[in-house]
């Protein structure tokens, strides 16, 4: 089968005069043919590729606030299970495992418009609540590995325009890779400090560690699925890097001074409403 262009006309001086022209584009048409298919194939790749990061991310971010619900049940089943049981704990605990699931839920939610091209509405953010708000999440974990966190928040710091649940994330897995880091070290003075400051117009939020530190920028940290841990996923700093740029901001891996790790995160008090992509 051949695939034909043709192109026909009649002569302006000779009135039983045509002119034809045939061309032979079999070619052309099946090499469109062969780019439309490769364009489906790609999109069905991509589509499966962001699926793949999408649950790895939820499997991720998740984990935490599961680990938080599976302590706190156990403690409320001790507290009912006691010769007297202590009903006023148990409810308590009760009460924070209703927290932690909605937050389980609310993480799924928005773990996934940050795969999508949706814009996410920003709100005034206060640095202290946003510190002090992700501290209480990774205490009890730091606690158990003898790791002290130190909150060193500028007084008088303005607030600034952001999505809280997002950026308590980044805030999170920063302390949480800090512990982890320093739990496989072999120190007896564990300290991570997150420190918050006002440079200019933005906040800049540091977490420094006196762990092992690493080699080399650290870039490759925030790619996905990097990660030099045996049951690490390695999205942690990627999720982290696509909230802070959703916000206008940057992050950065660097050294502690002291030794150990300093992650920092700068972050624009206001910016443009921005769409969160992927
Ligand atoms: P994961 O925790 O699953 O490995 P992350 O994206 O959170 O994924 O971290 C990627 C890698 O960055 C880690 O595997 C580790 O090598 C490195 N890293 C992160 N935080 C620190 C830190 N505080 N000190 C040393 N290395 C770190």
């Amino acid at each position: 089968m051949k695939h034909l262009r043709v192109l026909g006309q009649k002569s302006r001086s000779q009135d039983s005069a045509y002119t034809a022209v045939i061309m032979d584009i079999t070619a052309a048409v099946k090499n469109a043919e062969r780019l439309k298919q490769n364009e489906i194939e790609i999109a069905h790749v991509a589509r499966v590729a962001t699926a793949g990061e999408l649950a790895a991310s939820i499997a991720h971010e998740v984990n935490q606030p599961l680990g938080a619900l599976v302590a706190t049940g156990g403690a409320l089943l001790r507290w009912i299970e006691r010769e007297n049981p202590d009903i006023e704990k148990a409810t308590a605990n009760a009460r924070r495992m209703v927290g932690y699931a909605q937050r389980a839920s609310d993480i799924v939610s928005r773990v996934r418009t940050l795969f999508e091209r949706g814009s996410t509405t920003f709100e005034e953010v206060n640095c202290r609540d946003l510190l002090s708000g992700s501290f209480a999440y990774v205490e009890a974990n730091a606690r158990r590995n003898r790791v002290a966190i130190v909150l060193d928040i500028d007084d008088g710091l303005p607030s600034f325009q952001g999505e809280p649940v997002q950026l308590q994330q980044v805030i999170i897995n920063l302390m949480v890779n800090a512990v982890q880091a320093l739990s496989q070290f072999n120190s007896t003075d564990r300290l991570v400090k997150v420190s918050a400051r006002l440079c200019g117009d933005r906040i800049e939020i540091a977490c420094l560690d006196n762990g092992p530190g690493f080699s080399g920028d650290g870039e490759a940290f925030f790619k996905p699925f990097h990660t030099t841990k045996q049951h690490g996923i390695g999205m942690g700093l990627a999720i982290c890097r696509s909230i802070v740029e959703a916000h206008d901001g940057k992050i950065s891996a660097g050294t502690n001074p002291s030794g150990g790790a300093a992650f920092r995160v700068s972050l624009p008090l206001t910016h443009k409403a921005s769409n969160l992509k992927e």
